[in-house]
């Protein structure tokens, strides 16, 4: 008896574990999550290349004005699939439309940008549902930034990645920023 109570004990823990580390809506890292596997990577590795992109949906207010909060769901779902999909790397819901991925190892810009390029391309060319929303653009910003583990803490490479999103949307927003 006490074996099995230490069993399902042990599950319990580990099923709090996930669900403390996932974003309900999308099943993707939320911001603990991501922001501990993200120190994680870099101090097991303190001389890889780190990579960081912040990304936020464009006037998202009107997607939920429009269609309706349940649609508004519906799109942030679109954008997790597409980036878990499309960016070989770790992605993560950091609340509200806002989403973080990353990336470990030796990456060229051009190959970063390629990366993201297609996750860009893929939420402009759209997200179909029904006849209500047919081919509806998701415009977003994009803050992109690379460190070198060791030389940085995650705090501030998520600042900087910030800042570049922020210069995104400054500059007329659906583009991105490395
Ligand atoms: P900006 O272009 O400056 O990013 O403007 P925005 O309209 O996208 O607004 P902002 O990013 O500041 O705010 C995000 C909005 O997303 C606020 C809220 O109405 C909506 N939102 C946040 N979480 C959820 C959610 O889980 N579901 C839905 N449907 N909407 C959400
Ligand atoms: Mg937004």
């Amino acid at each position: 008896v006490l074996t099995r109570v230490w069993l399902v004990s042990k599950e319990n823990k580990n099923k709090f574990q996930i669900l403390a580390h996932t974003d309900s809506l999308t099943g993707i890292y939320n911001r603990y999550g991501f922001d501990e596997l993200a120190e994680k990577m870099i101090n097991k590795n303190p001389k890889a290349k780190f990579v960081a992109v912040l990304l936020d949906i464009d006037d998202f207010k009107d997607y939920n004005t429009n269609y309706g909060h349940q649609e508004g769901d519906n799109v942030i779902k679109f954008v997790a699939n597409t980036l878990k999909e499309n960016f070989k790397g770790e992605v993560g819901r950091n609340g509200g439309d806002e989403f973080v991925f990353g990336y470990e190892g030796d990456i060229s810009k051009e190959e970063l940008d390629r990366k993201v390029k297609k996750v860009y391309d893929i939420l402009n060319k759209g997200y179909t549902r029904g006849d209500l929303l047919k081919n509806m653009s998701v415009p977003c910003s994009i803050g992109i930034v690379t460190a070198i583990g060791g030389s940085f803490d995650y705090a501030k490479l998520l600042k900087e990645a910030d800042n570049a999103m922020y210069d995104a949307k400054i500059n007329g927003k659906n583009t991105y920023v490395i």
